[in-house]
């Protein structure tokens, strides 16, 4: 049967803690009453001791016989007993007749134990019934020893009822507490068991609702160190799929806005071939410009094979040594492909620049900075591209006389998806910059960004050579 935590936790914490009350309820109950009897045995004791001095000053002649009488009765008054001097010897059992007992009333107990007080013993019964009192008494007895003869016995009985009622308060008492305590403890337990179960339910809620795709807050921990380790996994976990999830979203996006561009020089070559306005030799080259684009589209297309098959977003190199000025100039023919504005592109680079670096990496990284810098300028367009080696790094620079970036702006460009305010009606993701970004510092280098307003911008970039 499955029981819920709560539950299993209320029932089991009261049923040890009620048989924990009741054990002690019990060992309290029989030290207390062993207690109530050997202080009343004691009791009994003194009034014996002061009863069998009254009696052996009487026989002296000390205290009048009355007197005796008057304080034995005080005495049995005071301390609700009833008190017997019997003046016999063990030779003497019979004469009992002739005291106040009747032969019915002599209980077949009695008989016993005066033979044994008359022995020179002290006798002690907790809890005896008595037919003369018609109810269970306390019996006491001992020996009246003068100059060591035996001259008779004191007997005493005290009602059992005396003793049972306070034992009774103190059992009042000891069920007062333990109902309180129980209340008490079942209300902490109480609140304890919901505690727990709420973390729980909570946690599994939360569950629920990521498996529904729900976005939810962090889980807050609690006082039990167990849950909030359960939690602190938790919420781990929700973050750690929260991240992997905007990593695919980055990744897709990153992906689409790369294959765009190639897919747009593609479209734009076979247009004008499609049209007839190129001549043999254009067609030749468009239709190698078209190879390298599909060559580019494809090496796209394996990296999202194995990134999404190695559940792995980050970017890789493939290096190889290459000349970076044919591949500027490559750049620049693609530029100005499908795009309806005045192109003006100049180039300064040096012939012998060479790199081992990413080819189709550094292809991503130019294609993405001159697209920027053709889109956000007007119809006619400067462009400057140019190399150097400066201090042993090797410098890439590339200037537009397009609107410039406001100073506020600059330093946020390269965040995912940022994009500048004024400039909504131009079609973008605002994923170019960062993606230009992670690329150069795959390359170990390094990118800066100058902007006038409504002047002009230089991307320049810094690797080591
Ligand atoms: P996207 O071009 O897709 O919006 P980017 O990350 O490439 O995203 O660029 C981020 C923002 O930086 C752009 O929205 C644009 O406003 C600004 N920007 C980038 N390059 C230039 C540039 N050459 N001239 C002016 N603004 C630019």
């Amino acid at each position: 049967m499955n029981r819920s935590i709560f539950s299993r936790l209320l029932t089991t914490n009261l049923a040890i803690f009620l048989g924990f009350i009741s054990v002690l309820t019990i060992v309290l109950t029989l030290l207390y009453s062993n207690q109530m009897y050997q202080q009343e045995k004691k009791n009994l004791q003194n009034i014996a001791t002061k009863t069998e001095t009254l009696y052996l000053d009487s026989s002296k002649g000390k205290i009048e016989a009355l007197k005796l009488q008057d304080y034995i009765d005080a005495m049995a008054y005071v301390s609700k007993s009833k008190i017997f001097i019997l003046n016999i010897t063990q030779d003497s059992m019979k004469e009992l007749q002739a005291l106040e007992f009747t032969n019915d009333d002599l209980e077949n107990y009695l008989y016993e134990d005066l033979t044994d007080i008359l022995k020179g013993n002290e006798v002690f019964r907790n809890s005896q019934y008595s037919e003369t009192f018609d109810t269970r008494m306390i019996f006491y007895g001992r020996p009246i020893v003068s100059k060591g003869v035996t001259k008779g016995c004191i007997i005493l009985f005290t009602p059992v009822s005396l003793v049972n009622y306070n034992l009774r308060i103190m059992l009042l008492i000891i069920a007062s507490i333990s109902l309180l305590s129980s209340l008490l403890v079942s209300i902490v337990i109480y609140i304890s068991a919901k505690r727990i179960t709420r973390s729980i339910e909570s946690v599994s809620n939360s569950a629920l609702q990521i498996a529904n795709g729900l976005s939810i807050e962090d889980l807050s921990t609690t006082s039990f160190s167990e849950l909030n380790e359960l939690i602190h996994s938790f919420n781990y976990m929700k973050t750690e799929l929260t991240r992997i999830e905007s990593d695919k979203k980055d990744f897709i996006s990153m992906i689409s806005h790369e294959i765009k561009t190639p897919l747009t020089v593609i479209s734009g070559y076979l247009e004008a071939i499609h049209d007839g306005v190129l001549d043999p030799a254009e067609v030749s080259d468009s239709l190698e410009i078209i190879y390298k684009e599909t060559q580019r589209l494809t090496l796209l297309t394996k990296d999202i094979v194995t990134k999404t098959r190695n559940q792995d977003m980050d970017f890789y190199l493939e290096p190889s040594i290459f000349k970076l000025k044919p591949l500027l100039e490559d750049m620049s023919v693609l530029a100005k492909i499908n795009v309806n504005k005045d192109i003006h592109i100049q180039m300064i680079c040096d012939d012998s620049i060479t790199l081992y670096a990413d080819e189709n990496k550094f292809r991503q990284i130019l294609t993405n900075l001159i697209s920027n810098a053709i889109k956000y300028s007007n119809h006619t367009v400067h462009i400057q591209m140019g190399c150097q080696i400066i201090e042993n790094k090797l410098c890439i620079s590339l200037s537009d006389d397009g609107f410039g970036i406001k100073r506020n702006d600059l330093d946020k460009i390269f965040n995912t998806y940022y994009r500048v305010k004024n400039a909504p009606t131009i079609e973008g993701s605002g994923l170019g910059l960062s993606i230009v970004k992670k690329l150069v510092e795959l390359h170990n280098g390094t990118i800066q960004v100058h902007s006038d307003y409504k002047k002009g911008t230089t991307v320049s970039l810094y690797f080591p050579m």
